[in-house]
């Protein structure tokens, strides 16, 4: 479905409520025609394939982002400095997932081979602070790190638009469970998105924002909070980093914790959240213990 937001700027809303693996892309039609993301689901792709795209621009490395950017051989695609490598390189996207030891990285191919996932080219690299001009369309780039190191929003000033990618304001929260993930750079970077103050927000997985849009900010931000909280009180206990996995603070009892994905991502985002209780000197570790 095409939702018109100004003259130049369309969303691409995605199929299955924009869930992974798509996700809601914003096309620019302007003297240069660009999208940011492309996974907007087979509809929305045949659209953009018949508009000669000249630039795709990827939000972050993450395969529901960048999944169809072989389709546009055409296309020049821009990504941030941070997260381009990951887009070059399969091996780096593992690292950057986390995935380590052969077994994962197994787990890992064979699920981006299922799902048709290719590396691509990145031809410009993007900087904090970029003005991307379309012609009448003009983007800031703004990172927000945290769910990956070179994460971008976007910023269109005229409409107080934002493209909010994977800073998504879902109701599970800010997702960190990827070995580059950092929770303190999410902090920042949603606390950006609330001091620009944006009329409007387009998130990658969840709605269009025209309403309340500071207060879901907040909210959003405030679940980071609820889980650290409840991962502080289990470390009344000493605890190793496995036995803090199992507890689910994470991903909650809605999703099964024996799906591998889900059960290595639980891992690195109690990982995370130990990570950033230990430097503000919350807790304590020992050898595999933390307590508090
Ligand atoms: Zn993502």
């Amino acid at each position: 479905m095409i939702v018109p937001l100004s003259k130049n700027i369309y969303v691409l809303k995605a199929p299955n409520r924009s869930r992974y693996p798509y996700c809601n892309c914003l096309f620019i039609n302007d003297d240069i025609k660009a999208v940011i993301d492309n996974s907007c689901g087979k509809e929305n792709l045949d659209f953009l394939m018949r508009e000669n795209l000249n630039v795709i621009i990827n939000s972050h490395f993450h395969e529901d982002h960048v999944l169809n950017n072989p389709s546009f051989p055409k296309a020049e695609i821009w990504a941030h400095r941070l997260d381009a490598p990951a887009i070059r390189a399969l091996d780096v996207m593992q690292e950057y997932y986390g995935f380590k030891n052969p077994e994962e990285k197994k787990l890992g191919l064979s699920y981006l081979e299922a799902i048709g996932y290719q590396e691509s080219m990145v031809d410009r690299e993007l900087e904090d602070g970029d003005i991307l001009n379309f012609g009448r369309v003009e983007l800031r780039v703004i990172l927000t790190a945290g769910h990956t190191p070179g994460h971008c929003c976007f910023y269109e000033e005229k409409e107080g638009l934002l493209f909010s990618a994977d800073i998504d304001l879902s109701d599970f929260g800010p997702w960190y469970g990827h070995d580059c993930s950092d929770v303190d750079d999410f902090i920042a970077s949603i606390n950006k998105c609330i001091d620009i103050n944006p009329a409007i927000v387009v998130t990658s997985h969840n709605d269009i924002f025209k309403e309340n849009i500071i207060e879901a900010m907040k909210k959003y931000l405030n679940i980071i909070y609820k889980k650290e909280e409840i991962l502080f009180n289990y470390l009344k206990i000493p605890s190793t980093l496995e036995s803090l996995a199992e507890k689910q603070i994470y991903y909650g009892y809605y999703y099964k914790q024996d799906e591998p994905f889900h059960k290595i991502s639980e891992k690195m985002a109690i990982e995370k959240l130990l990570k950033r209780l230990l430097k503000q000197q919350a807790i304590k570790k020992e050898g595999d213990i933390y307590w508090r």
